[in-house]
């Protein structure tokens, strides 16, 4: 065992004997598989602001803010409040509330393509509500996906996720329009839709270009299909979303995440014409869910929304900036390669001299998991696949800390390699 990883076992004795705990009634001691890494996860008791506390009472800071979802961090007091007083209202009932129409009304003022929308209860489900429909308005079966996209957990996104086509999944690569292209002219009878991430989050942070977006567009459009853009990580990169800023109107986007802050949430928007055909007066497509648009989190959400001016967003991307810099700057002073993308708040980083095109496809899986286990080890908790997001309230000193904080780690994993 190396000393990274004794590190880490001796810090956390009470998180490892709760990960046996857990490993005997869930399979990996674990429910979600994208936080899980070896040797075991740790068990977080406490989140608030931009720091999480361990079981074993360590605290850290927050750097992925639940994968992206936490955009104020932990426990934000005006989230806080907003779900309280729903909840003190009661819980949930199957008819419309106030907060659901609220946050509705404010996700059609921030993004231009979204006309109508429906609630689901992740971004898994809206991808899939999306598809559906897509295929409803087209009559077709296929879904064309970027090879490495990652759209949720349906199975016929799944396959396109691990890099594979599938039954109903076509691929193509992501930022190459010929490639799209080329698939929607030979197959594009078959097509329903086209679903596009604007940048490739599991994938690595991948961006796509104004061009690349537009391109794909007409071919799916001359090939009779509709464009899906999947904003469920992109709509914290500006307030229309990513689309706001490539200056692209898809047909239907799905979105997640910030929108129920913090609590589970999707939606899928877009033409009035293409929702209609789940209208339940005359549905075509039969769309409903216990927890659709519940008090609480359409709630938190519009508070999350509203609270996520276009000021904080620049700020976070500047932060960001700044903290990539000290990065490259701390890894050139211990000797490790290091190359990361950027997408506004978020950034993937890796431990090789240049970026893979997509995430499966990285070197560095060694170096990697030596990384994340002494961020931990250093009180930095970030995806162990080296993803970093910021909240509005990691502010700079709190950044640059951090930046502190993952030199020390990156020292630790250079002095580890051979
Ligand atoms: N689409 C994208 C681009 C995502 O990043 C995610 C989750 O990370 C999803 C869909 C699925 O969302 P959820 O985890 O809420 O099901």
């Amino acid at each position: 065992m190396n000393l990274i990883e004794q590190t880490f076992r001796q810090r956390t004795a009470a998180s490892c004997a709760h990960a046996d705990a857990a490993s005997r009634v869930m399979p990996g001691g674990d429910t979600r598989a994208a936080g899980h890494h070896p040797p075991y996860q740790l068990t977080m008791v406490r989140g608030e602001g931009p720091w999480l506390t361990d079981l074993d009472g360590h605290r850290y800071l927050d750097l992925i803010g639940n994968f992206t979802s936490l955009v104020h961090g932990n426990a934000y007091p005006p989230i806080v409040e907003a779900a309280r007083s729903a909840i003190e209202d009661g819980s949930n009932w199957p008819a419309r509330n106030r907060h659901a129409v609220a946050l509705a009304e404010e996700i059609v003022a921030r993004v231009p393509s979204v006309e109508q929308l429906r609630f689901t209860n992740s971004g898994t489900e809206a991808t899939m509500v999306a598809v559906e429909l897509a295929r409803v308005a087209t009559g077709r079966r296929m879904v064309l996906m970027a090879r490495y996209g990652y759209h949720g957990s349906a199975p016929h996104f799944e396959v396109g996720t691990f890099g594979h086509e599938g039954p109903e999944t076509l691929l193509a690569t992501h930022g190459d329009a010929a490639s799209f292209e080329a698939v929607l002219s030979d197959r594009g009878h078959e097509i329903a839709a086209v679903i596009l991430e604007p940048v490739m989050g599991s994938g690595g942070l991948v961006a796509a270009s104004p061009e690349f977006l537009s391109r794909v567009q007409h071919a799916t459009h001359a090939a009779g299909a509709l464009v899906v853009l999947d904003e469920v990580i992109t709509l914290r990169l500006a307030p229309g979303g990513a689309q706001a800023l490539l200056g692209a109107r898809p047909d239907l986007t799905a979105m997640g995440k910030i929108i129920g802050g913090g609590f589970p949430v999707g939606a899928v928007g877009g033409r009035e014409d293409l929702l209609a055909l789940c209208h339940p007066a005359r549905p075509k497509l039969f769309h409903t869910g216990t927890f659709n648009g519940n008090p609480v989190t359409t709630a938190a959400g519009l508070v999350s929304l509203q609270h996520l001016t276009g000021e904080k967003i620049a700020d976070m991307a500047a932060r960001m900036t700044t903290f990539e810099a000290r990065l490259a700057k701390s890894s050139a002073d211990v000797g490790l390669p290091l190359s990361t993308r950027r997408a506004g708040s978020m950034l993937q980083v890796f431990l090789s001299p240049t970026p893979p095109d997509a995430t499966p496809l990285r070197t560095d899986a060694t170096e990697i998991t030596a990384f994340h286990l002494a961020a931990l080890n250093h009180g930095v908790f970030m995806a162990p696949r080296g993803l970093l997001v910021l909240s509005t309230v990691l502010d700079d000193d709190l950044a640059d800390e951090a930046a502190d904080r993952l030199s020390l780690a990156l020292e630790d994993v250079a002095a580890e390699l051979p």
